[in-house]
């Protein structure tokens, strides 16, 4: 990639945590309960370039769960699996405009879940990994996601118990899309693995070096291990430029110019094709759930370091 010189890189992710750490606005996420416990003084910002040069400032190794950006990973690993064309006819590519966790987007669009990155869609891609039992699938996403990382994830079993205890509104979903035949799975089992999967813990280190591994077309660069082939890169990071900020995905193509995905309890992934993962978490969001500083630090190192997909030169 053409990234700057390493010191260069190294500098501007330290500017960039610096210029922002004191941004206070924005909320901690409460609908699930144990989010609302999340500190939010904590901010970290991660540059990993396809070279494996690693890039950290700020609390770039404090763990948190990972949410929906498990979403953008799950949604490779099944159109690896299952390829293009099915996963596109069954989940979609279309932004829905409506709430993450929205009902009527599914009634209004005869039970297509719209996309891989709402709830509707995500649940509906859980369904399609591939997986004998519930637990066989639970395990491959694991495995899947362990690979992106390049290191073991593990469960945040509080966040997974607070989410299984208050998650009526995904089970609904799910049921609502059985009715459909959109989910052909036990919707109850479905959903279960849907929320272990957005209960793995990360930290800004891990998402840097997930996105970094989407941007070197499939291959992770600190473990140099293949995860996923190009065109599934390809995939993903097309769906992640059209939804990957809730309802504020064209903004956010608009002014940052990078496919991305962000989560509620404050992560946001970055992927620059060929060059670089950006991984920041800070856990205060703004009304649509995307983090307030990580899209600042985000947006500065999109434009220092050159990052936009639309600029040509
Ligand atoms: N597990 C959360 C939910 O399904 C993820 C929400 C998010 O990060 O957008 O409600």
């Amino acid at each position: 990639g053409d990234l700057p010189e390493w010191n260069e890189v190294d500098a501007l992710v330290e500017a960039a945590y610096r210029r922002y750490r004191s941004v206070g606005d924005g909320a901690v996420a409460d609908y699930i309960p144990a989010l609302a416990e999340a500190d939010p003084e904590r901010f970290g910002v991660c540059v990993v370039g396809t070279d494996g040069g690693v890039h950290s400032s700020g609390d770039t190794q404090i763990e948190f769960s990972i949410q929906s950006i498990s979403k953008a990973f799950v949604y490779a690993l099944a159109c690896q699996e299952l390829g293009h064309e099915l996963v596109r006819e069954r989940v979609g590519v279309n932004n829905s405009g409506a709430a993450f966790n929205s009902v009527i987007a599914i009634e209004l669009n005869d039970g297509h879940p719209m996309n891989p990155m709402v709830n509707a869609g995500a649940i509906a891609t859980t369904a399609l990994v591939p997986g004998a039992s519930a637990d066989e699938r639970w395990d491959a996403v694991l495995a899947g996601l362990s690979e992106f990382a390049g290191r073991q994830l593990e469960l945040d079993d509080a966040v997974y118990r607070s989410e299984s205890e208050s998650n009526q509104r995904n089970r609904a979903i799910a049921r609502l899309l059985a009715s459909y035949g959109r989910v052909e799975l036990d919707p109850d089992e479905v959903v279960d693995v849907y929320t272990k999967q957005c209960s793995l813990k990360v930290d800004a280190r891990d998402l840097a070096i997930m996105g970094a591994t989407l941007a070197d077309g499939g291959i992770n660069p600190l473990t140099g291990r293949r995860v996923v082939p190009p065109g599934v890169c390809r995939d993903t990071l097309a769906v992640l430029s059209a939804t990957g900020l809730y309802e504020r995905s064209g903004e956010w193509l608009f002014e940052i110019g990078l496919p991305a995905k962000s989560g509620v309890s404050g992560g946001i992934v970055s992927i620059a094709p060929g060059k670089c993962g950006i991984g920041v978490f800070s856990p205060l969001l703004d009304s649509a759930g995307n983090s307030i500083r990580g899209q600042l630090a985000t947006a500065y190192l999109s434009r220092v370091l050159g990052l936009n997909i639309f600029a040509s030169a």
